[in-house]
């Protein structure tokens, strides 16, 4: 059985090794998506899953699935839909999951990367809060991935990697979580062949996500959303209020 680790990218690699962490991790600075992102599916899918095509419906249905990321108290945080991806660029806004990884930057032990870097400042001072704006997923073509349509339950899996608890994984960190020392969690660094454990989150996953969108979190912004009438900067979440006296706006 072999053991390879999720990465992620331009994150905080090294709070791994700091042996103080219990539980889950935030990206730091802790950053938010403002609304829930929309993530576009490389309908190619993989050629080394054998079910319908090729794992690209496997893998929006565990996001989207309540063993996933929208089955918490914090509501739904995570769209997908299967499509080209043709146009895929990191930072352009749009997320996608790539099945494979024009970027270079996953190989090695790496199953799947995360680029987590596209996020922006918005607000100052006490209300200062970070927004994503883009997350990009790649997928390492050199491993031999399933799906729990091929090897249902781990039966037929030989030395293959569910492609399912890899992305719920990715999409973590998609949303703002790093990596947890929890073992068994889905934010957990690494997953053995033919485990798709990490397609199924944990109280320490929810607890993260939690932290980032639940009510109690500090993550989404209160302040003025875009359009919202203001008369400063520091009611507007974007920092940035607008127009003429008497008249301005969030933008
Ligand atoms: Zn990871």
């Amino acid at each position: 059985m072999k053991t390879r680790k999720f990465i992620y990218l331009l994150g905080g690699c090294a709070l791994l090794l700091s042996g103080v962490v219990s539980a889950y991790v935030l990206l730091t600075p802790e950053r938010t998506w403002q609304s829930a992102p929309t993530y576009i599916v490389d309908n190619r899918g993989n050629s080394t899953i054998a079910d319908n095509d090729r794992g690209a419906t496997a893998t929006v249905n565990a996001i989207l699935s309540n063993d996933a990321w929208n089955n918490t108290d914090a509501g739904t945080v995570v769209h997908a839909t299967k499509g080209n991806i043709s146009s895929f660029t990191l930072g352009d806004g749009i997320p996608m999951l790539n099945f494979e990884d024009p970027t270079g930057a996953c190989d090695g032990t790496c199953l799947a990367a995360t680029f987590t870097g596209y996020y922006e400042r918005q607000g100052r001072g006490r209300s200062r809060s970070y927004r994503i704006f883009d997350a990009d997923i790649v997928t390492n073509t050199a491993y031999n991935w399933t799906s729990e349509n091929e090897d249902p339950n781990g039966s037929g899996c030989s030395n293959e990697f569910y492609i399912e608890g890899v992305q719920v994984h990715e999409i973590g960190h998609g949303l703002g979580l790093g990596h947890t020392n929890v073992g068994g969690a889905t934010m957990f660094p690494s997953v053995s062949s033919c485990n798709n454990g990490p397609a199924t989150i944990e109280a320490d996953d929810a607890n993260g996500i939690l932290a980032l969108y639940g009510s109690g979190g500090g993550g989404s912004c209160e302040l003025g959303q875009a359009g919202e009438s203001c008369t400063a900067n520091n009611q507007c979440c974007s920092g940035k209020c607008r127009g003429k006296t008497g008249n301005k706006s969030c933008r």
